[in-house]
């Protein structure tokens, strides 16, 4: 606390990221990393790119939203990239969400969405998933400003069908519907097939997951002119330059190279059913999943001390102390390796 703060910087309840510590050995399960490294291409566009440092990165990001509309058959300009995925649903609170009537997002969801409401003072009510974890999307039929929603959803791993995101989009004409996708890639269907039917919905997307690039600090949202432009406007009145030229190279080379691509969010999807088996056989609940993560509880065990242990063990995993998620763990799909460690230590503690 200072007297020399703003009078909102008191008010606020920041963010509180997945612990990225140096332990020796460490099998990291927390922050839904991939456990593969990004495709060779981005080194070397990188290398590339060097020389170019002592000049200012193309504001725009031109090249980079042009794989980005390629990849996902739209035009260049219904594409804005920020730096994280995090920065594009950053202007997008502040952009799109900021209304009278309250934000809808589910109770169960990514917990930064309550931090940027507090930031830009944006009133919400969350919408409780289901006994199954699932977002009904009935239950956002009600008075609102706007709607967002991770789908798949994290941390529960759940996807809707593509049909129940048309429904939600159809019954809300007059509000903006945000699909936060960064799991998509690994067993979600796109809402991007619906982007050119309905000008209120956006759909965002990241390079850290599918990608490997959780480092470089990409993401992209999708959507027709009049919501891309109030990202742009935005985005030029607090940083015309929130991609470095490193990143820009980076992530095109990489959104270019379909066939890493393939390789290896198959593998992340092979290795989240072999794990899956491996926690069912030791008696916990896995919600079923379409992420690179799974969201599991065991009956006989409380969640925080599960985490304790296996972090004494040097295996991290992700525990939520609220009360509807306090059960369970979250854990990234690591390597078949890092799988079986994991396997593994939790048999001698729960033995
Ligand atoms: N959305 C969801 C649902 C996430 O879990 C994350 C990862 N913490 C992000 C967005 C942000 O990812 P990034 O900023 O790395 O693109």
């Amino acid at each position: 606390m200072s007297r020399f703060w703003s009078p909102i910087v008191h008010t606020l309840t920041p963010y509180v990221p997945g612990e990225q510590p140096r332990i020796a050995g460490l099998v990291k399960l927390n922050t839904n990393e991939n456990p593969y490294p990004p495709s060779p291409r981005v080194a070397e566009a990188i290398a590339a790119e060097m020389d170019n440092l002592r000049l200012y990165p193309d504001s725009v990001s031109w090249d980079l939203r042009e794989a980005i509309a390629e990849h996902h058959g739209v035009a260049v300009e219904q594409v804005f990239a920020g730096n994280g995925s995090d920065e594009v649903l950053a202007h997008t609170f502040r952009a799109l969400l900021s209304h009278d009537a309250p934000l809808l997002f589910p109770d169960i969801t990514y917990s930064f969405y309550p931090v940027y409401c507090g930031l830009f003072g944006i009133a919400y009510e969350a919408v409780p998933v289901d006994e199954a974890m699932a977002v009904r999307v009935e239950d956002y039929r009600r008075p609102c400003g706007a709607i967002i929603l991770p789908n798949p959803n994290a941390p529960t791993g759940r996807a809707l069908p593509l049909s129940d995101i048309e429904r939600l989009v159809c019954s809300h004409p007059d509000q903006v519907v945000v699909i936060d996708e960064a799991y998509v890639d690994f067993g979600g269907e796109s809402a991007v097939a619906l982007v050119d039917r309905f000008p209120n919905l956006l759909v965002i997307q990241t390079f850290s997951k599918s990608r490997g690039l959780a480092g470089l600090r990409v993401g992209f949202a999708i959507g027709q002119r009049p919501l891309i432009e109030a990202l742009e406007r935005v985005k030029d009145s607090f940083n015309s330059y929130p991609l470095d030229r490193l990143a820009i190279a980076g992530a095109t080379a990489a959104m270019k190279d379909k066939a890493w691509f393939e390789e290896t969010r198959g593998r992340i999807v092979a290795s989240r059913a072999r794990l899956t088996a491996g926690l069912q056989a030791l008696g916990f609940e896995v919600v079923p999943s379409a992420a690179n993560f799974v969201f599991a509880r065991h009956p006989a065990r409380e969640g925080l001390a599960l985490a304790q242990a296996l972090r004494e063990k040097a295996v991290l995993v992700r525990h939520f102390n609220k009360p509807r998620t306090t059960d369970y763990l979250r854990i990234s799909i690591g390597t078949d390796a890092e799988c079986d460690r994991l396997i593994a230590v939790l048999k001698e503690i729960l033995a």
